[in-house]
């Protein structure tokens, strides 16, 4: 499934350099960097550097080797941030709190602000 948005997201913008963010990891498919807005002490965002896949069930269907390798990256930040302990949350859909319909995980770790799962 290809998403059908027409403009770049703010994701993309990230991964080409556009618009700054903290980068944590990158590999060929996959980039890591903080949250602009942290949940947590530790708040990372992993995501696929296509766009294609609008959240984790089209990513799961369409590329599960995608969908595995943003795991390893989630695991590898979480060592160094966070010792390993961590929460990987994918937002589906706005109903659960998507915004930005480019498939990422957050990577939490430490205490949760108060009402940040809803
Ligand atoms: P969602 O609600 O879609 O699961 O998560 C989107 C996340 O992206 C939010 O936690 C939000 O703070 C983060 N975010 C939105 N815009 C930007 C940005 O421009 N830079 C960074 N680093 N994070 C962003």
């Amino acid at each position: 499934p290809v998403s059908t948005n027409s403009e770049p997201s703010v994701f993309s913008r990230i991964i080409a350099r556009e618009i700054p963010a903290t980068i944590v990891a990158e590999t060929d498919r996959v980039i890591a960097f903080k949250d602009v807005a942290p949940k947590a002490p530790v708040h990372v965002i992993v995501t696929p550097k296509t766009e294609q896949y609008r959240d984790v069930v089209e990513l799961a269907a369409g590329d599960p080797a995608l969908l595995a390798e943003l795991v390893a990256v989630a695991t590898d930040v979480a060592a160094v941030e966070a010792g390993g302990q961590f929460r990987l949350i994918f937002n589906t859909g706005a109903n659960a709190g998507q915004t930005v319909f480019h498939v990422h995980a957050h990577v939490l770790a430490g205490r949760l602000e108060e009402g940040s799962l809803g």
